[in-house]
């Protein structure tokens, strides 16, 4: 037997679940980080990178008002100019401290612009360079404009990366749920299948057993519930098939030890009857007979018993001749018109004209419609009718024979062709060992046909079956 994993059901879809919820997780973790970062880039792009952007701008802004003003100084020694001067000065001075007290990590940078700015505003002495110097206000636009470049970089490189996390966080979600979503079809596929694969084999050794067939063992195909489900179905399939053995066995032993003790006291009796011990009177005769029927009817039913056992131990042997069903039919209405007529009912054929040739087990087929003649007659009402039926529908030859008895009803209709099944109600009142329809069904399986019924309960029964015309296939 091939060794399987030991994994319950219940573990399966855990593995299963746990590895979605795993794939899941990660994917949302990675998701969440990723949006935890591009919102502290965003918050940095907005609370450093901006208010440093627009306070260099403002800067900037004083710086060439201050140009502006030393140069209208210097045209027109202008008071006024003075004052803007100062005054652009002073607001120079207050936004870059208030801009290093939020941000001192631009104090290195910007160190030059904390140096005093030294203005002398006497327009007599070398105009320019002594009122305010050039390169010092020129040296801190550089600054100023540089940090303004710095700082926009900064905010590129930023966005352009928030813009890459961004696309990796999408291919990332995507992957995940794409992930999730073929293990989760895949998975659950795998699972169905794997679970009606085992259910399968179950459902096929059972659904075997209901036909009456020998038990056969089924594949264990999982470690699971339904793996042991098999096994313990192995088990009961191969006590069944003991105890079926131990049966037959046991039928064969007894019918041949009945068999021959009946054979002698049969030959007693027929000796007795023929007046070779004397003469016999009319009582006597009456008895005998009596005595000839029960001892014919116990080896009709010992030949029975032999046959299914037989037909267990063995394979059908089927020794196939074309045969004409109609003259087979009517030879078989011949054999039970006594039965028919003592029990009250009549026997009638319904033939199509040409003869229907069919490849077949004369012996055999003969002995299945005899039985199922025989059931028609036992189990109808006297003065009722049995119809035998041949057809053919160009493949099969198709024998059906009806009768007006008490029915079947629905739920017996598979249990009849069970070795020794018999109605309750029948048991005690109408003879048989519930062997019949067993045989038919052997000998007809044997053939390649099929056997089945039709009945209405209380508007009696037709047993029909087909037999392949060609004669039963080769099996390989
Ligand atoms: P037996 O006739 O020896 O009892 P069979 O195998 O031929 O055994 O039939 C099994 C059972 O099927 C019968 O006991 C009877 O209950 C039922 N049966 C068979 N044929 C008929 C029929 N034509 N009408 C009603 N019941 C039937």
């Amino acid at each position: 037997m091939p060794t399987v994993r030991k994994l319950s059901i219940a573990t399966k879809l855990l593995v299963w679940s746990g590895t979605l919820i795993l794939i899941f997780f990660a994917a949302t973790v990675f998701l969440f980080r990723q949006v935890r970062n591009d919102a502290e880039t965003a918050n940095r792009l907005v609370t450093v990178n901006h208010e440093v952007d627009s306070a260099i701008q403002r800067m900037l802004d004083r710086l060439y008002g201050v140009r502006d003003n030393i140069l209208r100084y210097r045209l027109t020694e202008s008071q006024e100019a003075v004052q803007y001067i100062v005054a652009d000065l002073t607001r120079f001075g207050e936004i870059l401290r208030e801009t290093l007290a939020k941000h001192p990590e631009y104090a290195e940078d910007w160190q030059p612009l904390k140096e005093e700015f030294a203005i002398t505003l006497r327009p007599g002495e070398t105009a320019g360079e002594s009122l305010a110097p050039d390169a010092t206000v020129t040296e801190w636009t550089d600054i100023l404009e540089q940090g303004l470049m710095d700082n926009q970089g900064d905010m590129e490189v930023a966005m352009t990366r928030m813009r890459e996390a961004g696309e990796r966080a999408v291919t990332v979600g995507l992957y995940g749920l794409l992930l999730c979503l073929a293990l989760g079809i895949g998975g659950s596929l795998a699972l169905a299948w794997s679970l009606n694969r085992s259910l399968t084999e179950v459902r096929r050794g059972i659904r075997a057993l209901g036909t009456g067939a020998m038990p056969k063992d089924v594949r264990v195909l999982a470690g699971d519930e339904l793996g042991e489900l098999a096994l313990a179905f192995n088990a009961m399939a191969s006590r069944l098939r003991r105890e079926e053995a131990m049966r037959a066995d046991f039928i064969a032993m007894l019918s041949h030890e009945i068999r021959t003790p009946l054979t002698s006291m049969r030959e007693s009796v027929d000796l007795i009857r023929s007046g070779a011990f004397g003469e016999v009177n009319e009582k006597q005769q009456q008895f005998l007979d009596i005595a000839e029927k029960e001892a014919v009817r116990l080896t009709d039913l010992l030949t029975r018993l032999m046959t299914v056992s037989r037909m267990e131990s063995q394979a059908l042997a089927v020794t196939t001749a074309p045969v004409d069903c109609v003259e087979l039919a009517k030879s078989a209405l011949e054999r039970m018109a006594p039965a028919a007529e003592s029990a009250g009912i009549t026997l009638s054929g319904d033939f199509p004209d040409q003869p229907v040739s069919c490849v077949c087990d004369r012996g055999h087929v003969r002995q299945a419609l005899l039985n199922l003649i025989g059931n028609a007659v036992k189990f109808s009402p006297s003065g009722s009718a049995v119809d035998v039926i041949v057809r053919t529908d160009g493949e099969n030859a198709l024998f059906s024979v009806r009768d007006q008895g008490r029915g079947i009803p629905e739920s017996e209709r598979e249990m009849v062709f069970h070795k020794y099944y018999r109605d309750p109600g029948v048991r005690e009142s109408v003879d048989g060992a519930g062997l019949g329809l067993a045989i038919a069904r052997r000998i007809v399986d044997g053939h390649g046909g099929r056997l089945w019924l039709e009945s209405e309960p209380g508007n009696g029964s037709t047993f029909h079956f087909s037999l392949p015309l060609g004669g039963p296939k080769e099996t390989p």
